[in-house]
């Protein structure tokens, strides 16, 4: 499989905490420039490339030197702020030294969750790429509270590559790979070069979470590379202190692990559908629901037993089996309250009910997504 990454034009490249403050020492601006020259070469062969770059928070803490990292909102949000400055600066001057302009992108979980809000977002990365800039992205921590949180730039990474269909995203780490087990405990543990990104085994083999400084550890790695197969987009993890780690990797070296995406693509909506991290509501589908459901049909009221949380007609919605299990999510067509009280009855009661109906359907089968 390394092969087809040689041919792959669009790439995401994420770089964690520990590679970007060196180890919290503060911003090690000779990485930064290590990959701007890289990034340069590769835009030189026609590649395009967004960065995904974390350690604002760290960086902060360093500048306003803390040793360790607070635990309260108000204090990370501070440290992020200050050290996303020191972030721009450093790769606005290395790339800049390559002749290419950087542009500085920090996004928050709202952003992609609504719909106008992500094509937007799109369109002006697309513009960005065909403008021969270098966007840099970053979670706007300042703003974020943990209930709308990506939670770590892993995942963001792999919903960016979603958002602007990356052939690749490129996952730099202090880690040379994804082990059998956790290399620092175990022995026997050997590198994987390359699986399947939804290889279900590779969930029990990450182990634990990051070190302090970085958010995700090697779980949020294999969770982004799922994410980032639904858009057909392949993931690599590697160690971002091997030697040229960009150009190694794009040149199809092996190196690190690959997590390649097999599955037919989702199609970009159905694929934002599936992006949402935070959904307001679920509806509990009995068995006979959940098999026209797995069987490609509509969700109708009437296979529906519990509506619970709180949502506007056009909300994404969890739908789950008797058992709590997430089978399928969905774009819904009535509002919380109106949901409730048609449940359980046959689609032509809608309007006696309600007064109007919007259709047959609780979901369209158009605006449903199986997991
Ligand atoms: N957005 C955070 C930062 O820049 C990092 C999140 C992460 O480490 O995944 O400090």
């Amino acid at each position: 499989m390394r092969h087809t990454i040689r041919s792959t034009r669009r790439l995401v490249v994420k770089v964690g905490s520990a590679l970007v403050t060196n180890n919290g020492k503060g911003l090690d601006l000779k990485a930064i420039e290590g990959w701007a020259r890289q990034i340069a070469q590769l835009r030189q062969d026609g590649r395009e490339i967004v960065m995904v770059s974390s350690g604002a928070i760290a960086a902060g803490m360093q500048r306003l030197g803390w040793s360790e990292r607070p635990s309260e909102t108000q204090a990370l949000q501070a440290a992020a702020a200050v050290g996303q400055m020191g972030l721009a600066q450093a790769y606005e001057s290395a790339f800049s030294r390559h002749g290419l302009n950087t542009a500085q992108i920090l996004l928050t979980h709202d952003d992609l969750a609504d719909r106008l809000r992500y094509l937007n977002a799109r369109s002006t990365l697309t513009t960005l790429l065909e403008l021969g800039v270098v966007p840099i992205i970053n979670e706007n921590d300042t703003v974020v509270t943990d209930e709308i949180k990506f939670g770590d730039n892993d995942t963001l990474g792999a919903l960016v590559a979603n958002l602007i269909d990356a052939d690749a995203l490129i996952i730099l780490t202090d880690q040379k790979g994804l082990y059998t087990a956790d290399p620092r405990k175990d022995p026997n543990a050997t590198l994987i070069s390359e699986g399947h990104a939804e290889d279900p085994s590779y969930e029990a083999m990450a182990g634990g979470v990051g070190s302090g400084i970085s958010r995700g550890g090697m779980i949020t790695k294999i969770r982004a590379a799922q994410r980032a197969a639904r858009s057909g987009t392949h993931t690599l993890i590697a160690s971002g202190r091997e030697i040229d780690p960009l150009l190694r990797l794009a040149a199809g070296e092996e190196l690190g692990t690959l997590l390649f995406a097999s599955s037919t693509p989702l199609a970009s909506r159905k694929q934002w559908l599936v992006d949402h991290l935070q959904l307001p509501g679920t509806l509990t589908l009995d068995a006979g629901a959940v098999r026209a459901l797995q069987e490609g049909a509509s969700l109708l009221p009437i296979g529906v037993s519990r509506v619970e949380g709180e949502f506007g007609r056009g909300a994404i919605v969890a739908c789950c089996d008797e058992n709590g299990r997430e089978l399928a999510r969905g774009m819904i067509s009535y509002p919380a309250s109106e949901a409730r009280r048609i449940i359980r009855h046959s689609s032509h009661e809608i309007e006696a009910l309600l007064g109007y109906a919007e259709g047959p359907e609780l979901i369209h089968r158009n605006n449903l997504v199986l997991l």
